[in-house]
């Protein structure tokens, strides 16, 4: 697979684990799901740590993400990483670029497959605000410069809240033609993260237009972009935002959540209520095959949705989207659902697929067209 064919593709394609390493962080951020800062109690040691990647290698996940928290503020990263690479294991480590400048050369030594940095925004003032820390605009640029010399893959996070959506142009003016793939997605009213910063529906659709209308003005050489699982879901106008046609949420299927103290849950944006397990009590091989049902949280959305979900002719191939999504917003339906949301704008209307709006049928053309080509 090509380097920007992987960068887009961690989250998606192959089996793979992502894992809190730590909880321990030298940010700050506004939006920060964990509430990282401090370490766990009781994160796992070292040897359980070797451990788990040898077990996750037999259970046939072939991709390991280590986050945070900051991953690299462990000690012993180095020594997990080398074992996760030894066990020919993609290699991604989500960092907030603030601890990577030293490590460059270990980095290129282990042939990481690929570093995301979060770029929160597209000057120091904003960035630096939403991390909470002076200075770290400056350190991810310096980073993504360090590392492309070294032919390191890089990949930016952007997750987008009230402050920063209107960037979005400006932080793609940064990225264009700079071979880094990047992945937007939204904040949730999760950790520290304050409900009245989450973008509204009308912002969220706005930002998919804008994902949608860099598709059209770019090809994937110049700027390769995707949404994350946020994104979606069969929108009536805008193409498949993600990186390939949305199958469902991934929650213990591709993805698989772990926290730096064992624990495990389907993915790390689900709430605590779906921990199904610890390494340390059952072995992950146990926990994957015999206890881990992620059924039961689709059942879950299924038969509580009382509105948009239940009635909607996707549901079986969508399963109601993001599940971490729609619990962080209180709903079993996804509020952000492009197709609901056009329904709405639209009055209703259903709309053709949107094959159809791509070929010759003007009156869709016409509403793609003053939609979507109104950029932000
Ligand atoms: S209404 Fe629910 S099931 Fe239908 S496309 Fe939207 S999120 Fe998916
Ligand atoms: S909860 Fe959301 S982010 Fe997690 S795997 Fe499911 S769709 Fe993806």
């Amino acid at each position: 697979m090509t380097n920007i064919k992987y960068q887009l593709s961690y989250f998606l394609k192959h089996r793979c684990a992502v894992w809190e390493f730590t909880l321990k962080c030298n940010s700050k951020c506004i939006h920060c799901g964990s509430s990282a800062g401090k370490s766990r109690l009781n994160e796992l040691n070292t040897e359980e740590a070797l451990k788990l990647v040898n077990d996750l290698h037999s259970c046939g996940y072939d991709g390991i993400a280590l986050m945070g928290g900051e991953p690299l503020l462990r000690d012993d990263w180095y020594e997990v990483a080398q074992k996760i690479k030894k066990n020919k294991m993609k290699l991604t480590i989500v960092s907030n670029g603030l601890a990577i400048i030293d490590k460059i050369q270990k980095l290129k030594k282990l042939q990481t497959d690929c570093i995301s940095l979060s770029l929160d925004g597209a000057t120091p003032n904003t960035h630096d605000y939403i991390r909470g820390i002076k200075g770290s605009f400056d350190k991810v640029f310096k980073s993504i410069q360090l590392l492309k010399a070294q032919n390191i893959p890089v990949s930016v996070i952007t997750t987008v809240n009230t402050i920063n959506f209107k960037e979005l142009n400006l932080i793609r003016d940064l990225l264009i033609d700079q071979k880094i793939a990047w992945q937007i997605q939204i904040a949730l009213p999760i950790g520290r993260f304050p409900r009245s910063l989450v973008v509204s529906r009308e912002q969220f659709y706005g930002i998919a237009m804008f994902i949608a209308s860099s598709f059209r003005k770019y090809s994937v050489k110049e700027l390769p972009l995707i949404g994350g699982h946020c994104f979606g879901y069969f929108s009536m106008l805008l193409p498949e935002l993600g990186l390939d046609l949305w199958i469902g949420c991934q929650a213990g299927k591709s993805v698989l959540g772990i926290q730096s103290n064992g624990n495990v849950k389907g993915c790390l944006t689900l709430p605590d209520d779906f921990i199904v397990g610890n390494v340390r009590v059952n072995s992950i091989h146990d926990i994957i095959n015999s206890r881990f049902d992620l059924r039961n949280s689709q059942l879950l959305h299924k038969y509580s949705s009382q509105n948009y979900c239940n009635n909607c002719k996707m549901f079986k191939k969508c399963k109601g989207g993001c599940l971490g999504t729609a619990i962080a917003l209180n709903s079993y339906d996804n509020p952000y659902c492009l197709r609901v949301i056009e329904k709405k704008l639209f009055k209703n209307e259903e709309f053709p697929f949107r094959w159809k709006i791509d070929s010759k049928i003007s009156r869709y053309k016409y509403l793609y067209n003053k939609f979507l080509m109104k950029q932000i």
